[in-house]
C-alpha cells in the first residue's frame, strides 16, 4: 500500500468542513450539509481513481467494488463513515474509509485476484449529530431503518426527509438499500480507537472482540420559569435543578454497574440570568458491554428521573432516541485479522471497543469484525484527535491482508 497517498487523501478530506485553524477548531461535516456533500463527491472520485465501480444507493451509502473472479460468491464488505460531530477530527470514520480504498486500491494494483468481491462503504450518518440519531446507513442496509427516522427534523427545523431529497437521495425508497444475509460473507472496519488502550499498550493496532451498544435518551423536565427575586427558594418548580440531580444520578448509577454514563447537551428555557429554568432537555447516554446489564442501568436511570420530578414538582416525559444492542465480534473475522497481522509481523493485541460503530448495525445480518488503530492520547470527537501517519499506513495493511484472507 502506498502510506503517502494514504495520507495525503486524509488532509484533503479534512479540508471539507474544516474551519481556519483546524487544530483548534476541527472539522463541522454533518451529515448531509454541504461540507458532507461536497466530501461524498471526493470520496467518489477517489473510489473511480481507485478502478472501482461506484454506486450511491437510495439513502446516499456510497459503494465502491472490486469485483470478484467468481461473482456468484457473497461479498466481502468494508468502510465506516466520513460524517463528523460538532467539531470533530480528522480520522474518526475517515481513516476506515479511505485506508479501506487505499487498500482495495492497492490489491487491484499488485495484481491479485480474489474470488469475492470486495464493497467498499462510506456509509450515510453514522455520527447522528445533526438529527439526534445515527447509524442511518447501515440501519438501511440491515432492514432496520423505519418511516420515523424520515420525521426527524435538525436544530433549523429541517425534516430528514428534506435533507436527503436536497442531497439527491430517494428516501421514500428506503427500503431499496437493504441487503441479503446471503449476500454479504463478512464486514469488516477500520477505525481509531478513540481511547487509550493501545497507546498504554505500545501498539499500533488491535482486534476488536465486542462492541458496546449505547441508549439514547432525551429528557425534558418542565417546571415554572417564575422571576428570579419574587419566587421564594420553597415557592419553586425549577427544571434546572431537576436536571442537575439527574446528571448525578447517571454518573452515579453508571459507575455502579461498570458501564458509562453521559449527558452532553443541555438546553434551558427561556434561560435567563434572573428567571428560573422553565424547561430543562438534555441528552443521557448510557453503555455497557452486556445487554442485561445495560438494561438495569437503563431502568434505574428512569426511576431516577421518576423520583426527581416527584420531589421537585416538575413534569418529566423520557424520549428514547436510540438504542443498540452491544455485539460479540465474529471468531472468524478475528481470525483473518489476527492471521493478517501475523502475516505482517504486526504485533497486536485484543480489546473491547467503547464506542459505537456501523459494524454494530452491520453485525445483525453478517460477520462482523473491527481493527482499531492507536489515538494520540485517546483523543477524539475533538480538534486534537490524532493518529501518526505510520499508523494508519500499518491499520491499512492490516486491512489489506484481512480482505484478501477472507476474500482470496
Ligand atoms: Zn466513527
Amino acid at each position: 500500500m502506498n502510506q503517502q497517498r494514504l495520507w495525503s487523501s486524509l488532509q484533503k478530506l479534512a479540508t471539507f468542513g474544516a474551519s481556519e485553524n483546524i487544530s483548534e477548531e476541527g472539522i463541522t461535516r454533518l451529515s448531509l450539509q454541504k461540507e458532507d456533500l461536497a466530501a461524498r463527491k471526493y470520496v467518489i472520485e477517489l473510489m473511480k481513481e481507485a478502478g472501482l465501480s461506484v454506486k450511491v444507493d437510495v439513502v446516499g451509502n456510497i459503494i465502491g467494488s472490486l469485483k470478484g473472479v467468481d461473482q456468484t460468491k457473497p461479498i466481502v464488505m468494508t468502510g465506516s463513515h466520513i460524517d463528523t460531530v460538532y467539531q470533530g477530527g480528522r480520522f474518526d470514520g475517515a481513516l476506515g474509509v479511505l485506508g479501506a480504498i487505499e487498500a482495495v486500491r492497492s490489491i487491484k494494483e499488485s495484481g491479485i485476484k480474489l474470488q469475492n468481491t470486495i464493497d467498499v462503504v462510506s456509509f450515510t450518518d453514522e455520527e447522528g449529530t445533526r438529527f439526534g440519531t445515527g447509524y442511518i446507513g447501515s440501519k438501511a442496509m440491515a432492514g432496520e431503518l423505519d418511516e420515523t427516522i424520515l420525521q426527524l427534523r435538525d436544530d433549523e427545523g429541517v425534516s430528514y426527509e428534506e435533507a436527503f431529497c436536497q442531497a439527491g437521495f430517494q428516501p421514500e425508497r428506503y427500503k431499496e438499500a437493504i441487503r441479503n444475509k446471503e449476500e454479504i460473507k463478512a464486514f469488516i472496519e477500520m477505525h481509531i480507537e478513540q481511547g487509550k488502550v493501545l497507546e498504554g499498550n505500545n501498539l499500533p493496532i488491535g482486534i476488536v472482540t465486542s462492541i458496546q451498544g449505547p441508549v439514547w435518551m432525551e429528557v425534558t423536565f418542565e417546571g415554572h420559569a417564575d422571576h428570579a427575586g419574587a419566587t421564594p427558594m420553597n415557592m419553586r418548580y425549577d427544571s434546572g435543578l431537576a436536571m442537575a440531580e439527574v446528571m448525578l444520578d447517571v454518573e452515579k448509577i453508571a459507575t455502579q454497574y461498570g458501564g458509562v454514563g453521559t449527558v452532553g447537551k443541555l438546553r434551558i428555557e427561556p434561560g435567563g440570568v434572573n428567571i428560573i429554568p422553565g424547561i430543562s432537555k438534555f441528552s443521557i447516554d448510557l453503555r455497557h458491554i452486556d445487554k442485561t446489564k445495560r438494561i438495569d442501568m437503563v431502568n434505574k436511570v428512569r426511576e431516577a428521573i421518576h423520583q426527581v420530578s416527584i420531589k421537585r414538582g416538575v413534569s418529566a416525559k423520557v424520549d428514547v432516541k436510540k438504542s443498540v444492542d452491544p455485539k460479540v465480534c465474529s471468531p472468524k473475522v478475528m481470525e483473518a485479522i489476527e492471521e493478517a497481522c501475523h502475516q505482517l509481523d504486526q504485533p497486536t493485541m485484543k480489546l473491547q471497543c467503547g464506542a459505537g460503530h456501523d459494524s454494530l448495525i452491520m453485525a445483525n445480518i453478517t460477520e462482523m469484525g473491527m481493527i482499531f488503530v492507536r489515538s494520540k492520547d485517546g483523543i477524539s470527537h475533538h480538534p486534537k484527535e490524532w493518529t501518526d501517519t505510520e499508523d494508519c499506513a500499518i491499520g491499512t495493511q492490516v486491512l489489506f491482508n484481512t480482505l484478501v484472507n477472507l476474500a482470496q
